[in-house]
C-alpha cells in the first residue's frame, strides 16, 4: 500500500556562500527538508512525498517547484500573483554561520488561503507541520488549517508536528507558547528539541518536554537533545531514552532535527518498531550535522529502505 506523506509549510531560496564572494542559489526550509530526506530515504511505492505550499509566479519560484519535481516531491503549491518565494542567506564570519531572513512577505503566507486543494488523506496517511507552518500564517488562516488538521486526524491520519520554535516569526513570546501548545494538542506525534523547549517553556528536562505534551493530548513525543539522549514517551506509558553516538566535531547542525524527523518517521512508519526508528533519526541526523548544508544526500549512508543498515 502506498502512504501518503504530506509536508505544510515554507520552502525558501537559499543563498550559501561558496569560495570567494559568490553565492550559491538552493532551496530549504524546515517542513521542506524532513520531505526531502523522507523522498531519499523510501521508496515511492512505499510513501508518496508531497509538499503543500504556496510560491509566486516568478522564475525563482518555478524553479523551486522543478526542483521539489526532480527530487521525487510532489508539489502542491497555489500560485499567489505579485509574490514571490521567502529567501535566506548564509553568512560565514570566522567561520561562524549566520541567517538572514527575507520572508514577511513571500507567497507562503497564503498556503492556507485554500484548503479545498488539499490532496485526498486517508487513514494511515501522515501530515506533517511544524511551528513554523503556523507561525507564518495569519491568525484566521492558522484557525483554518488547525481545524482541517484535526478533521484528518479524527479520520485515521497520522497528524505529526514538530514546534521548532522561532521567537522573531511572532509578535511575542505568550502567543508563540499558546499557539504551540494549540497545534500541538491536534497532533499525534509530537517532535520537539529539548533546548528550545527549555528555553521558552522553562522545561528542566527532556522527560519534562516529554511530559508536557502528553498532557496536551500527544500519543507519542519523542524529544531530541543534540549529543544527549533521545527521549521517547508514548501516552500508554511507554517511555526510554537512547544515546545518539556523538559526533566529536560537528560541522553544522542545520537542518539536524529536521532530518532527524524524516528518518524515524520514515522507519516508523515502515516497521512501528520505535526504538529502531529512534536510531535510524540519530543516525542520519549524526550524517547531517557532519556535513555542510541542510540537504545532504544520503545514498552513500545505505539507508534506502532498509533498517538492518540503519544500525549504528
Ligand atoms: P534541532 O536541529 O531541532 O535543534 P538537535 O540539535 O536537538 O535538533 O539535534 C537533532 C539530532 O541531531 C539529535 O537528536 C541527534 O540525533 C543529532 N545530533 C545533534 N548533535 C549531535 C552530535 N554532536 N553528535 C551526534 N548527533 C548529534
Amino acid at each position: 500500500m502506498t502512504r501518503r506523506f504530506l509536508a505544510i509549510g515554507e520552502c525558501m531560496v537559499e543563498l550559501a556562500p561558496e569560495q570567494g564572494a559568490s553565492y550559491k542559489l538552493g532551496f530549504a526550509g524546515d517542513t521542506f527538508n524532513t520531505a526531502w530526506y523522507a523522498r531519499q530515504l523510501t521508496e515511492p511505492e512505499a510513501l508518496k512525498v508531497g509538499y503543500f505550499s504556496a510560491v509566486g509566479s516568478d522564475d525563482l519560484s518555478r524553479q523551486m517547484a522543478d526542483f521539489m519535481c526532480a527530487a521525487g516531491i510532489e508539489p502542491h503549491l497555489a500560485k499567489v500573483q505579485e509574490s514571490g518565494p521567502g529567501l535566506y542567506m548564509i553568512q560565514l564570519k570566522d567561520g561562524e554561520r549566520s541567517f538572514q531572513y527575507w520572508r514577511s512577505t513571500s507567497a507562503a503566507r497564503h498556503l492556507a488561503d485554500d484548503l479545498d486543494r488539499f490532496p485526498s488523506i486517508v487513514y494511515g496517511d501522515v501530515v506533517y507541520f511544524s511551528g513554523i507552518t503556523a507561525a507564518i500564517l495569519p491568525e484566521l488562516r492558522r484557525v483554518e488549517l488547525l481545524g482541517r488538521l484535526a478533521e484528518l486526524s479524527n479520520a485515521g491520519a497520522q497528524v505529526v508536528f514538530d514546534p521548532n520554535l522561532r521567537p522573531h516569526l511572532w509578535p511575542d513570546a505568550e502567543t508563540m507558547t499558546r499557539w504551540t501548545m494549540t497545534a500541538a494538542a491536534i497532533a499525534d506525534i509530537v517532535l520537539p528539541s529539548h533546548e528550545d523547549e527549555a528555553a521558552h517553556f522553562g522545561d528542566v528536562s527532556s522527560d519534562a518536554t516529554a511530559q508536557r505534551y502528553i498532557e496536551n493530548g500527544a500519543t507519542l513525543v519523542v524529544v531530541k537533545n543534540g549529543p544527549d539522549p533521545v527521549v521517547v514517551q508514548a501516552s500508554d506509558g511507554d517511555r526510554f531514552q537512547y544515546q545518539p553516538a556523538v559526533l566529536d566535531k560537528v560541522v553544522d547542525t542545520t537542518a539536524a532535527g529536521d532530518a532527524f524527523n524524516a528518518a524515524f518517521l520514515a522507519d516508523y512508519l515502515q516497521h512501528s518498531r520505535l526504538r529502531d526508528a529512534v536510531r535510524a533519526g540519530c543516525v542520519l541526523a549524526r550524517h547531517v550535522v557532519s556535513h555542510k548544508g541542510a540537504l545532504i544526500p544520503v545514498s552513500q549512508l545505505g539507508l534506502i529502505n532498509d533498517r538492518a543498515r540503519f544500525s549504528a
